[in-house]
């Protein structure tokens, strides 16, 4: 039984030992070590070279080393009767809470300004309003985007959010649905993007919704980098329209050195580090699917290949 690794992170000896330990019995080997492929029934990855998964004709799972799956469904060769499990897990949950609260807390208190002014040596106040009377809207409500409304709640945001299904998440006002984006839209102040990258969210912040968006908005996205027209988004911050953005991820990482993101005065850009899955409890989901695998029963967090996440 073996298990084919691949990750930009190299700490081999790690995960080995790890996975060793948890799975009495399992061979792990790091792409390109392929060997025999017919060796192969598991793969814990992110971002796995296209066409290697599909070559593995006794593959039985695949495992997401993160939340996201849009790297493995990329993947035109990908074998879809092969079920995908991904990360769902507490730690992960709260770094990306604490990664939207403090960015969220940043627009809320016009940081952006401040570090504006402080360049130019100015002392001009402008003061906020109570959290209470700040709306911030959350796009997804899954694991991520749930623990961040709670924690914004916590602080007491007006907090909404926006999924494909109803919610009912408790102080948070829910919309869901192409009809009720609109809506969600009108009343959001800072938006925060946390939806799973697929056909119908690539490219959805563009010029039309930021056009619906308040004046003066802010956006954080530590979703995916194509979830964003990166161009419209530097329209919509010079008109005026956009107050700042908080990028975490983009369309080309490591941001090219030529990028205008880099330098433009209201953006705000980290290295794609919102939020990371422990390596313990990934090797413990891990551990875990390979026994429901092979026992043939469904996997911890399998992801619906029809939805693609
Ligand atoms: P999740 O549990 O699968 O939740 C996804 C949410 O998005 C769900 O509420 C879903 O609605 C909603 N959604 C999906 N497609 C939609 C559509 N077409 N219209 C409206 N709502 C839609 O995912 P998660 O664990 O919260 O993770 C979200 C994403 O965060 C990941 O996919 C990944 O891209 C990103 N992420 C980034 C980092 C980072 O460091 N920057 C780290 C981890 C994850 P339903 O609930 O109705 O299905």
């Amino acid at each position: 039984m073996a298990l084919l690794f691949h990750s930009k992170i190299k700490r081999n000896d790690w995960w080995r030992e790890e996975l060793s330990k948890k799975v009495p019995g399992l061979e792990v080997r790091f792409y390109p070590d392929i060997g025999d492929p017919d060796d192969i029934e598991f793969a814990l990855c992110f971002a796995m070279p296209h066409g290697v998964l599909g070559k593995l004709k006794n593959l039985k799972a695949v495992f997401s080393l993160g939340a996201g799956v849009d790297h493995i469904f990329e993947d035109p060769d990908y074998p879809r009767h092969v079920p995908i499990a991904r990360v769902v897990d507490p730690e992960l949950t709260d770094r990306m809470s604490e990664y939207v609260l403090q960015h969220v807390l940043n627009h809320h208190r016009y940081q952006h300004l401040y570090d504006e002014q402080q360049r130019k040596q100015v002392w001009k106040e402008k003061h906020a309003p109570a959290a209470r009377n700040r709306k911030v809207g959350i796009l997804g409500l899954g694991a991520l985007g749930t623990g961040s409304a709670e924690t914004l709640r916590k602080m007491n945001f007006d907090v909404a959010g926006w999924s494909r299904s109803p919610k009912s998440i408790d102080g948070v006002t829910t919309f869901h649905g192409p009809k009720q984006l609109d809506a969600f839209l009108a009343r959001t102040e800072i938006l925060v993007c946390l939806l799973p990258l697929t056909d119908e969210t690539t490219g959805i912040l563009n010029k039309d919704l930021f056009q619906k968006l308040p004046e003066g908005a802010a956006l954080i996205n530590p979703g995916r980098g194509p979830h964003l027209n990166e161009q419209e988004l530097i329209d919509a911050l010079d008109s005026g329209h956009l107050s700042a953005a908080t990028l975490d991820v983009f369309h080309t990482e490591p941001l090219p050195a030529e990028s205008p993101l880099w330098n433009h005065p209201r953006v705000r850009v980290t290295p794609h580090v919102a939020s990371i899955a422990s390596p313990g409890r990934v090797t413990e989901l891990a551990a875990k699917n390979i026994e429901l695998a092979r026992a043939g029963k469904p996997l911890l967090n399998q992801v619906d290949p029809d939805k693609g996440y």
